[in-house]
């Protein structure tokens, strides 16, 4: 028996129409679909019509499956012949342990490949309306898994670069981050943009300041999965609260509008 394949889909950040042309064309030819909560699933098997899916995410109430196990399941399948596609959330190698299957698929002699993805970390805020770059406002963007807590080095530098900040897993270290940032010189009064569930009918976007959004957060009950955006740029956000009316009305008179 030949032995199948494994293709790494990147899925976007949840929405259907923000899977690449070649992440589509995996999907119609797979046997197998692997899939995580936060790849797009809603319509998988219209995308996928002639596979098998197993989701393998987390699930509130229910037992994880293991990173291992999932390897185990990718590489059995293919080795059974079967066309076997990871479907992943955002972009494969960004905070997704894609490499690791990558890996996984080389030691057992599988043959892989890689279908880039829209990262969740640019096309979540551009959902709230703000863009990482703007003239004259940010000409850099770092991203940083919120996973576990920065170091005091990592803060320093981060707080030194001047750019664009954007945090990924970063609800449940919001108060490390927020308050390391400011106690290594970033200003109290830097917005902050906290956008949940991007591209889901519940998005929702809440912005502050360093100073003020562990409680603006707590207030308006934030969760999981969210992207954090610090820095200029929020200033330009179309979507938000109360304060980010009057943080638009700033920039507009930043960039020079009436
Ligand atoms: N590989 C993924 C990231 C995996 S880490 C990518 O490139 O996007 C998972 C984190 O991604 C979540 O905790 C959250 O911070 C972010 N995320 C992914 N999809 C999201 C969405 N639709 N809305 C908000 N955050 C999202």
């Amino acid at each position: 028996m030949s032995t199948g394949s494994v293709v790494l889909v990147g899925g976007g950040p949840g929405a259907e129409d923000l899977i690449t042309v070649g992440g589509a064309r995996a999907l119609l030819e797979a046997e197998v679909v692997l899939y995580d909560r936060l790849a797009p699933h809603e319509s998988l098997q219209e995308m996928a019509p002639n596979a098998e899916l197993i989701f393998v995410g987390k699930r509130p109430g229910h037992h994880a499956i293991t990173q291992t196990e999932i390897e185990r399941l990718m590489v059995e399948h293919a080795l059974r012949g079967q066309r076997v596609v990871r479907l992943k959330g955002g972009d494969p190698y960004v905070f997704g342990r894609g490499s690791e299957e990558v890996l996984a698929c080389n030691a057992a002699g599988v043959p892989v490949s890689v279908v880039p993805g829209v990262t969740s970390a640019v096309s979540v805020p551009a959902a709230a309306g703000i863009p990482l770059t703007h003239r004259g406002v940010s000409h850099m963007f770092t991203v940083v898994s919120g996973h576990a807590p920065l170091t005091d080095n990592e803060l320093l530098h981060l707080a030194g670069l001047g750019g664009t900040i954007v945090v990924l897993m970063g609800v449940a270290t919001l108060v490390p981050i927020t308050q390391g940032l400011v106690k290594f010189g970033a200003s109290p009064d830097l917005p902050v943009a906290v956008i949940e569930r991007g591209y889901s009918p519940t998005q929702t976007t809440t912005i502050s300041t360093l100073a003020s959004i562990v409680s603006d957060a707590a207030l308006a009950k934030v969760n999981s999965p969210a992207v954090l955006v610090i820095g200029e740029v929020v200033r330009l956000a179309h979507d938000g609260n109360a304060d980010a009316a009057e943080l638009f009305a700033r920039a507009q008179h930043f960039a020079g509008a009436p």
